[in-house]
């Protein structure tokens, strides 16, 4: 008897994380708004466990291809991850992350909690030897906001060989896209703020691992930490998540019709495109006054943080002051919606020629 085959993610991302198909069980695993539970059972207490969390996790854990732990947010997930690298270890990562990883690290090492070795991720070799005696090596692929890709196979080897943790936050380019566990990495990360939940209602995160003993190290630093996500939020994180091949197939294809159509435009020095994903970056010529003049002279587009809603966004980078100065003052990061194609080029084009 041949076995079935594997489903492929479109399906999972539907079928997961289901209530048994038996009469009367609602298709969705409804919102549990619940503090404490009978005794007896796994659950126990509302910090520990809920079946909204459950369900969001058994189908982000199939597509990462690895067990799941929900957090409070994304960077309650980086936090409870660095939790993991020992009293003054030293943890490898490129200096084009986002910037509230950076922060993060950069306040753990000025505790002297651990120590940061900043890395191009682009360079493979430089990265590999800066693992050597690292406890963790911490990168993202597509980078925020650069767009610089890693080869995440080449790293997972070579770091493993120095016995460093890998870990991946794979916000930008989705379980669809990207699947760093199956290429070598031990841990994922993702803000399920952004394209996994998809509408820009929610703040939450998570960590996929496959080994049981990090997850249940990941388990304990969230019972512990107590940043745990809301059950509603769970739940509208799941019904984003479901849709989430679509939104991205139409967002990506839309994402690469705009760099066409902006590429060579006269106000821009470079748009910048990893060649998948819904991200692109482009680089206003003149630096911050025309990109901040940019943003504020269109109607569709945006201005505003954050990514991977259906609704089309843009923000200047360099207008935080935590992001890295070899960031180009004139970048300026779009996050690519649902809107058609034709109004989202026109709009950003119009405000491009209206630009001295
Ligand atoms: N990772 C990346 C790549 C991000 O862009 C962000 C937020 O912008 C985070 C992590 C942090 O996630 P959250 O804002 O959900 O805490």
């Amino acid at each position: 008897m041949s076995s079935s085959p594997a489903l492929r993610p479109e399906t999972v991302a539907v079928t997961a994380g289901r209530p048994a198909h038996v009469p009367d069980q609602p298709l969705n695993t409804p919102v549990h708004l619940a503090s404490t539970y009978v005794a007896g059972g796994e659950l126990e207490y509302g910090r520990y466990g809920n079946a909204s969390w459950t369900a969001f996790e058994d189908t982000l854990g199939a597509l990462e291809g690895g067990r799941c732990v929900s957090f409070a947010s994304g960077i309650a997930a980086t936090s409870a991850v660095l939790d993991l690298v020992p009293a003054g270890g030293v943890v490898v990562a490129p200096r084009h992350s986002y910037t509230g990883t950076v922060l993060q690290l950069d306040d753990r090492a000025a505790e002297g909690r651990l120590e940061v070795r900043y890395v191009d991720v682009t360079d493979t070799a430089a990265v590999i030897a800066a693992c050597e005696g690292a406890a963790m090596l911490w990168f993202e692929s597509p980078t925020n906001p650069a767009l610089e890709l890693a080869d995440t196979a080449a790293l997972a080897a070579g770091a493993r060989a120095h016995g460093t943790l890998v870990v991946v936050d794979n916000t930008f380019a989705t379980p669809l896209r990207r699947r760093p566990l199956a290429d070598g990495a031990d841990l994922v990360v993702h803000s399920a703020t952004k394209g996994i939940s998809g509408h820009s209602d929610l703040v939450m995160g998570a960590v996929v691992a496959t080994d049981d003993a990090l997850v249940e190290r990941l388990v304990g630093r969230r019972s512990l930490g107590g940043a745990i996500p809301s059950a509603f939020e769970a739940f509208l994180a799941l019904r984003g998540l479901r849709t989430l091949p679509v939104r991205l197939d139409r967002a990506e294809a839309t994402a690469r019709e705009l760099v066409d159509r902006l590429t060579g435009h006269p106000a821009l020095e470079e748009v910048r495109y990893p060649g998948f994903g819904t991200i692109v970056s482009i680089v206003v010529r003149g630096g911050a006054e025309p990109a901040d003049a940019l943003v504020l002279r269109t109607s569709l587009w945006i201005h505003a943080t954050s990514l991977g809603g259906v609704e089309s966004t843009f923000e200047r980078r360099r207008r935080w002051a935590a992001e890295a100065d070899t960031i180009p003052a004139g970048l300026v990061r779009l996050s690519v919606g649902l809107e058609h194609p034709d109004d989202l080029a026109a709009d950003l084009v119009q405000a491009l020629d209206s630009l001295d």
